[in-house]
């Protein structure tokens, strides 16, 4: 017989970056990247203020030279969001965001080697409790193990890792937490579910350089779907070329659909069909967009007809189904009103404001 059985989280320790904890006791987290030049501090801004409405739980921002550290002050003053800088190249970059209270490093081995350089980073984020990421990059693996494996296959982003970890058994600060990521999904999946036995560091989990729109978003639902579904993954970022707001929307979709974390709108619509006397489309986009900013989780049935409306609104927090003359508004499944279409439009946005308490 089928054995259907719910997420089991692997066991993880728990990391910390500001105030937010991340492990297998912890909620998984929805994380994302500011886009812009950091230099550009008012855009900066903006994009931080935007990502944390949307629900982002930790803001990487990229600092390429040493003097744009000199900006954390100013970030950190207008967010609680906690800050982790992404720093590639050169440790002193590490050094320097630290002197300026960053709250999380991450590093890419891949083009950070040198031993002792690393070793002084770990020092002083030791020193100053900063939490550090790991990133392992397909795009960036060491050069012994492209030519040991002529591609960046899964078996080469898990030796890359395994040296990680090698490396990692003889440090004594633990405020780590390590990704493995491809473009290509199955060797993320692969790589990551390999190295999810060999430790117990809290892993973040996503595909790299996933692409934009549909294509970017179906590649990264079902990468980081199917390690949540076996338990793996304790942070998630989204990476999707374009606005990153879209990341974060997209993550807690993912995180919703899997009833692991649950913020917002879950939108049940009617795909329509011959029936359907309505724009059901038009009608869905604008009860997503005007009330974008709930965070109550609300299951909201839009339905095109009375042959599965009905059904679907009695299993929804509130639901709309369509007929010929009038639309009938449902309450936790209980007709609560007959309107026509604007009417209902407008009821439908009400009944969904006075459930969320906003
Ligand atoms: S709910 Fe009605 S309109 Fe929508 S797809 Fe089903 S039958 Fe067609």
């Amino acid at each position: 017989m089928l054995n259907l059985v719910d997420i089991k989280r692997r066991k993880s320790k728990t990391a910390k970056i500001g105030t937010l904890l991340i492990g297998s006791e912890h909620p998984i987290s929805v994380q994302s990247m500011t886009s812009c030049d950091v230099k550009d501090i008012k855009s900066t801004m903006e994009q931080i203020s935007k990502l944390e409405a949307a629900g982002c739980d930790l803001i990487r921002i990229a600092f390429p030279d040493i003097q744009s550290c000199q900006l954390i002050p100013i970030i950190k003053s207008k967010t609680k969001t906690p800050i982790m800088a992404d720093v590639h190249f050169n440790y002193l970059i590490a050094l320097e965001a630290m002197r300026y209270n960053i709250d999380g490093i991450r590093l890419n081995p891949g083009n950070i080697k040198k031993e002792k350089q690393i070793i002084q980073v770990v020092e002083e984020a030791q020193k100053k409790k900063v939490m550090i990421r790991f990133g392992i990059n397909a795009g960036s693996l060491n050069k012994n193990i492209i030519e040991k494996y002529k591609e960046p296959n899964y078996l080469a982003l898990v030796e890359e890792t395994e040296q990680l970890l090698e490396f990692l058994k003889n440090i004594e600060y633990q405020n780590i937490v390590i990704s493995i990521k491809s473009s290509n999904v199955l060797d993320t999946i692969k790589a990551n579910k390999i190295i999810a036995q060999k430790c117990d560091y809290p892993l973040h989990i996503g595909i790299t350089e996933a692409g934009f729109d549909q294509p970017g978003i179906v590649k990264t639902a079902a990468g980081i779907s199917i390690l949540l579904y076996e338990g793996i993954g304790d942070t998630i970022r989204v990476s999707l070329t374009g606005d990153p707001v879209n990341e974060v929307l997209v993550a807690h979709d993912i995180l919703r659909t899997l009833n692991i974390r649950k913020i917002g709108l879950n939108l049940i619509t009617c795909p329509t069909c011959g029936r359907c006397q309505v724009d059901i489309y038009k009608i869905a986009k604008k009860i997503e967009t005007s009330l974008h900013d709930i965070k109550t989780p609300i299951t909201v049935a839009i339905m095109g007809c009375i042959v599965n409306g009905p059904g679907e609104a009695k299993f929804a927090d509130a639901g709309i189904a369509f007929s010929k003359k009038e639309a009938m508004l449902y309450r936790k499944g209980e007709l609560i009103g007959r309107y026509n279409t604007k009417e209902a439009i407008v009821m439908l946005q009400k009944e969904i404001k006075l459930i969320s308490g906003q």
